[in-house]
């Protein structure tokens, strides 16, 4: 099968001398073009029982690292899946205007506060409005930088309750979305596009935007005048029955990077070919969009490479996050709308994470991790004088944690 990784172990020595890169951009491609490999170490598995014992080369745990996603993804849904509220959800999808991309390209930790803020705000502005909802909603938001090409293409996918929970006259009460509208989509954009551009303009204002090279602040503000007078793309898909199937769609871009090795077809001399869907624009696609189109698209390895490291998101930026009752800190209230919605209360600590095995076995690798012999779980010693414990891993540690 062909690989990212490929790519990046024949042609990155030589791009990185032909381009400027980020060091965030260079740490995820010296971890692609690694992850598994010599390079990185191994560690030791073994039964406890003395049936096997074997020497596995270790994973980078990159986030955009197609081959390190399966654990931290499942990870990740597992959470959230006892998280959501079991009610309806609606999937919005705030796409930014292609003119800002200079700006998010020199602004990237900056921009994605402002998008998230503005479309956040938006929404818990209009829900929490008795004109619309007049109750507190769950909003789930998450950061998508690329289009099916690689292309920049700035947007957020936000999973939100079909409801709210507010007190009534001193009652709490759940109050639920009317049944085929969430908000009229036409003031959503219009406070969603009040807000970004406020946020933009303030963040100017202070000093805290890099002018890209080839314009101006006066420039930025003469073009934010002119976008508060165009209609932006914002979408309110259908609404789901329960917000998991959203969670899952957004997993698959959450972890992995902007491109699954299962969808490179052909590297070649002066380029690589891989499979797109037909429709560029992806917030057209939710869990049901129709993806069975797809067309093909060739690109110069060395763009094919700069597009891939430009969705590199700068290290420790949160590209998803949780407001209103999935806020961090709102356990109570999120607990309160649970009993309301006959859901058991979360616990005060999280539950323990599932372990790799159950997690790989989950994904479809079933054996992964157990003693062929006697079943018995496969144990992992990074002690190996020869290895170097994978990123994130207190070195000459014994435990049961291995990315897979
Ligand atoms: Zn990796
Ligand atoms: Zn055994």
């Amino acid at each position: 099968m062909l690989t990212i990784q490929q790519l990046f172990q024949d042609h990155f020595e030589s791009f990185e001398q032909r381009h400027g890169l980020s060091r965030d951009m260079r740490w995820a491609a010296s971890c692609l073009r690694d992850c598994r490999t010599p390079a990185l170490g191994s560690h030791r598995i073994y039964c406890p029982h003395g049936h096997e014992s074997r020497l596995a080369y270790n994973s980078c745990r990159h986030r955009v690292c197609p081959k390190c996603s399966t654990v931290s993804r499942e990870l990740w849904l597992d959470g959230w899946r006892s998280r959501l509220l079991n009610c309806p959800h609606f999937h919005v999808v705030f796409t930014t205007p292609p003119d800002l991309l200079p700006w998010w390209r020199y602004n990237r930790r900056r921009f994605a506060d402002a998008l998230f803020a503005a479309a956040s705000g938006a929404l818990m502005k209009l829900l929490g409005d008795e004109k619309y909802l007049g109750a507190r909603p769950g909003l789930l938001a998450a950061l998508h930088t690329w289009s099916q090409s690689l292309a920049a293409h700035v947007h957020l996918h936000v999973l939100v309750t079909a409801g709210g929970y507010a007190p009534t006259a001193g009652v709490a009460r759940w109050h639920p979305a009317k049944k085929d509208c969430l908000l009229p989509r036409k003031v959503l954009m219009m406070v969603f596009r009040g807000r970004l551009r406020a946020e933009l303009l303030a963040a100017l204002q202070r000093g805290e935007l890099t002018v890209p090279p080839d314009t101006s602040a006066a420039r930025l503000r003469g073009l934010l005048n002119r976008l508060g007078r165009s209609i932006w793309n914002v979408k309110i898909l259908e609404r789901y029955e329960h917000g998991v199937g959203v969670a899952t769609y957004l997993a698959r871009y959450l972890k992995g990077g902007p491109i699954s090795n299962r969808r490179l077809l052909k590297f070649q001399r002066d380029g690589v070919r891989f499979r797109c869907r037909a429709r560029s624009d992806d917030t057209r696609d939710g869990p049901r969009g129709n993806a069975r189109t797809t067309r093909t698209t060739h690109l110069a390895t060395d763009e094919f490479l700069l597009r891939l490291l430009q969705h590199v998101p700068p290290r420790g930026m949160r590209v998803v996050r949780g407001y209103g009752l999935y806020a961090g800190g709102q356990r109570a209230l999120l607990n309160e709308a649970r009993q309301l919605l006959g859901q058991v209360a979360l616990p005060a600590a999280p539950p323990k994470s599932p372990s790799w095995q159950s997690l790989c076995e989950r994904a479809g690798g079933s054996g992964w991790g157990r003693c062929q012999t006697c079943g018995t779980t496969l144990l992992v010693d990074y002690q190996d004088a020869s290895s170097r414990a994978p990123p994130g891993c207190s070195r000459g540690k014994t435990d049961r944690l291995l990315s897979c």
